[in-house]
């Protein structure tokens, strides 16, 4: 046996966490900071107390709040030309992935050359990033954790992924607390892409023992806590939980990455701006079926972590976790494609595209047809 497995955040974790930023911040001995959010995190009034611990730190800052959902490229440029105008020497990013997956990204350009879009695929960064504090305000990314950044290229209309440990944020600050503010919807959505995450990267042919055992425990985690926060939001346990169980994921799939539910799942981003959990949760049951031919011993793993009752007849349970899947997409109202407005007839098109995604290459079946994609489509189109 012979494995990589690279960590590399410092967490500090749990209610009242960001009161550690001064501290944390004052270790890298940094003069100035880029605080980078979203309009919901302002409306949220997380923003101001981020910002009000860099200021008890002593230490000056700009402020980058025009974060959109899925960033492009255009974005990611325009902040990166801000930060070296001020001469910014680290990040604070605060939010959901887009936060954070922007601010990863503005961080390569500000010590490696050219354009962002460079850097998309695997261990393109050559030279180390800033440092960068991530302070999730949802659960379900593990953005905070991870080795990659998704990005939009408008000019291919594709969702590309920057995948590099230099990017990985070099400390995360995890408060349950900025994750009560979250509606419903986001919180069914982000959660569904936490349990993607796990149960993606445990099949994965990049998997090791040592993600296997992450993803294991990080899905039996959200599995029994996602319907609880978004039944009550104002449960702090499960919202806890919640958290736990993304950044415990985030250490298997930065590690083994993801398949083909995030490769359909870019395309419809791309292609219709739709939310990423959400895009990734209505394919998933779908694609964890058509899966199951290919590692029916995992899935039956997987069943079993959640504690579903399985048979002992593999034909059977490895439809187990797929089945269980669905029947969770409905009780959190996870939306079809048709709810979504995405047309029958681009599928098409989607499915051309999907078929270039390089996520597909960790998909543990290959041979991905065109036609799979298809069916697959049509299913999360209507049922
Ligand atoms: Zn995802």
């Amino acid at each position: 046996m012979s494995f990589n497995f690279f960590v590399r955040s410092n967490i500090t974790f749990g209610r009242g966490a960001a009161e550690k930023l001064p501290e944390i911040l004052a270790g890298y001995g940094l003069k100035k900071v880029m605080i980078v959010y979203d309009g919901g995190v302002k409306a949220a009034g997380i923003a101001e107390k981020i910002v009000a611990q860099v200021e008890k730190a002593g230490i000056s800052y700009i402020i980058f709040d025009g974060v959109i959902p899925n960033p492009t490229n255009e974005v990611v440029e325009g902040a990166a030309v801000l930060a070296k105008e001020a001469g910014v020497e680290g990040f604070v990013a605060v939010g959901g992935g887009s936060s954070i997956d922007l601010a990863k990204a503005v961080n390569v350009l500000m010590t490696n050359p050219g354009r962002i879009g460079e850097y998309g695929g695997m261990n393109m960064v050559k030279n180390p990033c800033l440092p960068l504090v991530a302070i999730p305000t949802t659960a379900g990314t593990s953005s905070e954790i991870t080795n990659v950044s998704a990005l939009i290229d408008t000019e291919k209309v594709i969702k590309y992924v920057v995948i590099d440990n230099n990017i990985v944020a070099s400390d995360v600050i995890a408060d349950p607390e900025f994750t009560k503010t979250m509606p419903v919807s986001v919180t069914a959505a982000t959660g569904m892409d936490a349990i993607t995450h796990a149960v993606e990267s445990y099949i994965s042919n990049m998997a090791t023992p040592l993600t296997e055992y992450n993803a294991l425990a990080g899905l039996k985690i959200l599995y029994n806590n996602l319907p609880k926060v978004v039944e009550n939001g104002s449960d702090m346990e499960a919202r806890e939980q919640m958290m736990l169980g993304c950044i415990i994921t985030g250490f298997s799939f930065s590690n083994a990455n993801l398949g083909f539910v995030h490769a359909i799942a870019h395309t419809l981003s791309a292609h219709f701006g739709l939310a990423h959990g959400m895009a990734n949760a209505c394919v998933l049951p779908y694609v964890m079926a058509y899966n199951a031919e290919a590692c029916p011993e995992k899935m039956v793993e997987l069943a079993k972590a959640i504690d579903l009752p399985v048979s002992g007849n593999p034909e059977k349970d490895k439809y187990l976790l797929a089945d269980a899947l669905k029947a969770l997409c409905k009780k959190l109202g996870i939306r079809t494609l048709k709810e979504q407005n995405v047309p029958e007839e681009a599928f098409d098109r989607l499915a051309d595209d999907v078929l270039k995604e390089p996520v597909l290459g960790f998909n543990p079946r290959q041979g991905v047809t065109k036609e799979d994609v298809i069916e697959i489509l049509k299913k999360a189109y209507s049922e």
